[in-house]
């Protein structure tokens, strides 16, 4: 097993850095790079920094980067962690159990967690380790001269930093300030449907329902589990607030029967998260100059897998990592993006193979075999 220990190094690198973005990215990225030292700053656009409240699947491989992260306990400590994922047939049957081996020795090998707990784990590490954090703040220009990289923000003020890394997510403005052909993110015709219930006795494992509307139920602490329902949205409709949970109920009378006892549950408009999914894979470089993307700024996947989260975080963890070990931060760039494409590029290509079959557009991709194919790429060492 190879994982690296999770060090805090302190003091002082030479290197100043921004961060573009405190998302689950942006932050990881704030960890890692101050615990080797760089003196961190990060802004983010949402002056309330707001999450929505439904969960997120994180598999071996988050369990691992988590771990290197340091924040291993509270993270488990907020979630709720699980060794299988169940796979169940349109008629209710369960067809597989996929075992999933832990990646680090005394943890479990998957976890759910809810969105705001894993920000809450991930942001008082952040502080803990003397990350800067500025709300309700932009980078209004970036300009890289060659030996540092200029920048104003919103509020007015400049500072001079060493280095800038964009963890601005999907619809990142770094990527479109650096890169402005760069392609835009791509609609799918899928939508995903959330909501939070009581967790149901014996529930103690992701479970994915394949049928007409592909569900899952992911549990995300002792109390809660999240359902996912992934639907066929031709021309990305928007809908009312006032009707989300009316539309999701009567999505659920399309998945399998045993399901539909929880469409009684579905009450609050407020609490349905509907998201259209799109993706973006970024083909040609992650950097400029001295300016770096990492996460959904350069690859946003579908859901399907489970990893774009993961994916980011480990991203950071290997930028980190580079930036220590090459003289200049274009060589530590461009060894990080080595390191990082194939991996992502292949999460993002499977995860909508799976969902171009869903929607009738591509061949049927069998879920189990596909998500057993998928743990195993990504428990390989990052
Ligand atoms: C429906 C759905 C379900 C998903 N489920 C899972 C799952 O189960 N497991 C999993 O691993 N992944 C999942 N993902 C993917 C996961 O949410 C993303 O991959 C992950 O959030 C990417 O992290 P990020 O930090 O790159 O971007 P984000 O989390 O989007 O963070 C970007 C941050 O940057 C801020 N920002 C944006 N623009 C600016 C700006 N100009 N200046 C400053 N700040 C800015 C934003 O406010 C935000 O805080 C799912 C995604 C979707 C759409």
């Amino acid at each position: 097993m190879s994982i690296n220990k999770p060090s805090f190094q302190g003091g002082s690198h030479p290197w100043k850095v921004l961060i573009i973005g405190a998302g689950i990215g942006g932050l990881s990225a704030g960890i890692a790079l101050r615990s080797k030292g760089y003196d961190v700053e990060i802004i983010e656009k949402d002056p309330e920094w707001t999450v929505y409240g439904v969960g997120i699947i994180q598999q071996n491989n988050v369990i691992r980067a988590m771990y290197e992260l340091g924040v291993i306990d509270d993270y488990i400590d907020a979630g709720y962690g699980f060794d299988h994922v169940k796979i169940f047939a349109p008629n209710g049957m369960e067809v597989a159990k996929i075992p999933i081996p832990p990646l680090v020795e005394g943890y479990p090998a998957n976890a759910g967690i809810a969105r705001p707990a894993l920000q809450k784990v991930l942001a008082e590490r952040t502080n803990s380790v003397g990350a800067k954090i500025r709300l309700g703040l932009t980078a209004e220009t970036i300009n890289d001269s060659g030996d540092v990289v200029d920048v104003t923000f919103s509020d007015g003020s400049e500072a001079q930093y060493d280095l800038v890394i964009g963890a601005d997510g999907i619809y990142s403005q770094t990527r479109q300030a650096i890169f402005p052909q760069a392609p835009r993110p791509e609609f799918t015709g899928q939508s995903v449907w959330r909501y939070n219930f009581n967790r149901p006795e014996g529930m103690e494992g992701l479970h994915v329902y394949n049928g007409q509307v592909g569900v899952g139920l992911v549990p995300m602490s002792e109390e809660q589990i999240y359902m996912y329902i992934t639907t066929s949205e031709p021309g990305s409709p928007r809908f009312e607030k006032s009707t989300l949970a009316d539309e999701m109920k009567a999505r659920l009378q399309m998945a399998c029967p045993t399901l539909h006892h929880f469409a009684k549950e579905i009450t609050d408009n407020e609490e349905v998260v509907y998201r259209p999914l799109e993706w973006l894979m970024l083909e040609g470089d992650w950097h400029k100059g001295r300016i770096a993307l990492l996460g959904d700024a350069v690859h946003s996947t579908t859901p399907h897998l489970g990893q774009g989260a993961g994916l980011a975080i480990e991203d950071a963890l290997v930028l980190a990592d580079e930036l220590t070990q090459a003289s200049t931060p274009e060589a530590a760039f461009k060894n990080y993006r080595n390191r990082r494409f194939e991996r992502c590029d292949y999460i993002v290509k499977s995860s909508l193979a799976i969902c171009m079959g869903q929607l009738g557009k591509g061949p049927l991709i069998d879920n189990s075999k596909a998500t057993a194919e998928s743990i195993a790429v990504v428990a390989k060492p990052i």
